[in-house]
């Protein structure tokens, strides 16, 4: 940076300088002003900052302003200061250090104000401290948007890891996140609990029949079959490969075998098309139902729930058996 002019003597008015607005006839003002630096930065050539807080105004080119990881409200935001614009007043008025890095976009002239003259133009002029608050509380709302909309960002990543990009249903990261709370909730309150393990039915020779691309189609189609037949209490998720879960919160042994028996029943109904001319052999799929003991855990329930499903394999496939029932 170099100096090329004193406020006092260049072509600039107080009138350019906005947190000064309204402030043009104040003579105070104009002689606190006139011995500041005006420092010329070429394109790219960064501010070097000091290790006092300064008030710097362009008044020629621009500014970009990107602020520190390390403050915290990190997101290296970027900001253009114009002409007439400031940085740096908070770090005047918390006396720390400017964390931003500010780097001209093109050649352009800006004035420096020291900490300690900042200080005497707000002891001395009501409309510094006036635009200076103004200036603030503007910058601490555009702040918090900026939190707000971080956050939204964040719980849409969220709620989308949990998502099975395949099928749509809830995956197995989903899983270790709820099924422990749904656990406890009805142990807690007694209520039951049922748990369905489904394994699609020879489904890698579905694959070497008639390839990979339709098996996925396949399994979005036995997905499907999942999520619209259950209420919306109810959860679907894809517990791995070809295997998907349903979990039924509030809902008896009869009533979770029903349930699998008609999703049973759908799943050798639901057609799948490999490309729209050609539909494909139906797909079948075994069901175990589990429902919660007490004292149970969520690693018991699924493992009673998958011992019942071994058994629905092993009775011959496109069924449904309870760990405990005779079905
Ligand atoms: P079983 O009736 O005993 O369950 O026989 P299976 O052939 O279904 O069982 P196995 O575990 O031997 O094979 C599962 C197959 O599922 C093999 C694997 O290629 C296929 N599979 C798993 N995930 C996907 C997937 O995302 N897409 C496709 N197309 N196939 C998958
Ligand atoms: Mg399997
Ligand atoms: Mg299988």
């Amino acid at each position: 940076m170099k100096q090329i002019s004193t406020f006092g003597v260049s072509r600039y008015q107080i009138g350019d300088l906005q947190l000064l607005r309204n402030a043009d006839d104040d003579t105070t003002i104009a002689k606190l002003l006139a011995p500041c630096p005006i420092m010329q930065l070429e394109a790219d050539q960064a501010v070097t900052e000091s290790s006092r807080a300064r008030l710097y105004i362009v008044l020629r080119g621009s500014l970009s302003v990107a602020t520190d990881t390390r403050t915290g409200m990190a997101d290296g935001t970027v900001s253009k200061i114009l002409p007439g614009e400031s940085v740096g007043e908070q770090s005047v008025l918390d006396e720390e250090a400017n964390l931003s890095s500010i780097t001209a976009l093109e050649q352009s002239e800006v004035l420096v104000i020291e900490a300690d003259i900042v200080w005497k133009l707000i002891d001395e002029s009501n409309v510094l401290a006036r635009n200076l608050l103004r200036l603030l509380s503007f910058r601490i709302r555009a702040a918090n948007a900026q939190l707000r909309r971080r956050q939204k960002l964040g719980e849409f990543y969220r709620q989308l890891s949990m998502i099975d990009g395949l099928t749509g249903l809830y995956n197995r990261a989903w899983l270790n996140d709820l099924l422990p709370t749904m656990v406890a909730t009805a142990q807690g309150s007694h209520a039951p609990l049922a748990l369905i393990m489904i394994d699609l039915d020879h489904f890698k020779q579905f694959n070497d029949s008639h390839g990979h691309l339709a098996g996925d189609q396949a399994l979005r189609a036995a997905a499907h079959v999942l999520s619209s037949a259950l209420r919306p209490t109810d959860f679907a998720v894809r517990y791995g490969g070809e295997e998907m879960m349903v979990l039924l919160p509030d809902t008896s042994d009869k009533v979770a075998v029903a349930v699998a028996e008609r999703l049973c029943e759908r799943m050798q109904q639901a057609v799948v098309f490999a490309d729209m001319r050609v539909p494909l052999p139906q797909i079948t799929a075994s069901f175990g139902v589990a429902t919660l003991q007490p004292g149970q855990d969520e690693q018991a329930l699924i493992a009673a729930a998958d011992s019942a499903l071994y058994r629905a394999k092993d009775q011959g496939r496109n069924r449904v058996v309870h760990h405990a029932l005779a079905v």
